[in-house]
C-alpha cells in the first residue's frame, strides 16, 4: 500500500510519515499542492492525506482536479477547527473523510485502513493464503509455528501476492506500488526481491511458492 501526504507543516508530515511507514505502507511526501498534485496524478496511491491550507495550491482545488482527471484514489482531507466550511465543501469536492487537527495516532490508521483494503478490526486484517499469514502489526510472515520478518519491500510485495492470490502481478505494478513512478532501471530489484521472498518461504517450511510467468509477472501457488 502506498500512500501521499500532502502537507506543508514539515514535523506534522514527517510525523505522519514515521506513523505510516511504522504499519509498513510506503509513504511519500509533498509540502505543497503542486508538487502533491503532480505526485497524485500518476494515480500510484492507495489513499491521499490532503491538508486544505497548502502553499502553491490549495487543497480543495487539488482534490477537485484530481477527480476532474477520473483519478478516484480514496482521500482524507486534514481540516482545522476554524475551517468547518472547508470541510463541507472538501466532502462535495468528492473527499472521502476528514480530519480535524489535532487528531490522534489511532484516528488516522483507522481512517485509513478503512479507505484501503485492509478493513475490519485487527484480528482480521491480517491477509492470509494457504498455509500462510503475514502478521501486519509485526511485519512477519507466518507459518504456522515458524516466523519471518519481512522487510519493507518484502512486506508490501508480498501483502500484494496475497491480497490478489491466484493473479499475476506484473513487474510494472510492483514498481509502480513498492517503488514508485516508472524507472526501468529498477525492474531488476524486483527479481532481487522476489528471490528473497522465495528464500524466507523455504525458510518457513511453507508450501506456498512464487511462481514465475515469464514475461508477465509472478504469482503465488499454494497447492504444491
Ligand atoms: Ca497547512
Amino acid at each position: 500500500m502506498r500512500i501521499l501526504i500532502v502537507e506543508d507543516e514539515c514535523g506534522l508530515a514527517d510525523a505522519l510519515g514515521a506513523i505510516l511507514k511504522k504499519e509498513n505502507y510506503s509513504v511519500d511526501i509533498s509540502n505543497d499542492g503542486e508538487s502533491g498534485l503532480e505526485n497524485a496524478l500518476t494515480g500510484v496511491y492507495d489513499c491521499i492525506i490532503l491538508d486544505i491550507m497548502l502553499p502553491k495550491m490549495n487543497g480543495l482545488d487539488v482534490l477537485t482536479y484530481l477527480r476532474v482527471k477520473n483519478i478516484e484514489t480514496p482521500v482524507i482531507l486534514l481540516t482545522a477547527k476554524s475551517e468547518t466550511d472547508d470541510k463541507i465543501k472538501g466532502l462535495d469536492c468528492g473527499a472521502d473523510d476528514y480530519l480535524t487537527k489535532p487528531f490522534s495516532t489511532g484516528e488516522l490508521l483507522a481512517r485509513v485502513r478503512a479507505l484501503t483494503r485492509r478493513k475490519g478490526t485487527t484480528a482480521d486484517i491480517n491477509p492470509k493464503y494457504a498455509d500462510i499469514t503475514l502478521d501486519i502489526k509485526r511485519g512477519e510472515l507466518i507459518c504456522g509455528e515458524n516466523s519471518v520478518i519481512l522487510g519493507r519491500k518484502e512486506f508490501q510485495m508480498m501483502e500484494m501476492l496475497i491480497s490478489n492470490a491466484g493473479q499475476i502481478i506484473t513487474k510494472e505494478t510492483f514498481v509502480k506500488k513498492v517503488w514508485g513512478y516508472d524507472d526501468d532501471s529498477e525492474y531488476n530489484n524486483v527479481e532481487v526481491y522476489i528471490s528473497f521472498l522465495r528464500k524466507k518461504l523455504q525458510m518457513l517450511h511453507s508450501r506456498v511458492q512464487i511462481k514465475t510467468r515469464r514475461g508477465i509477472g509472478y504469482c503465488l501457488d499454494g497447492a504444491k
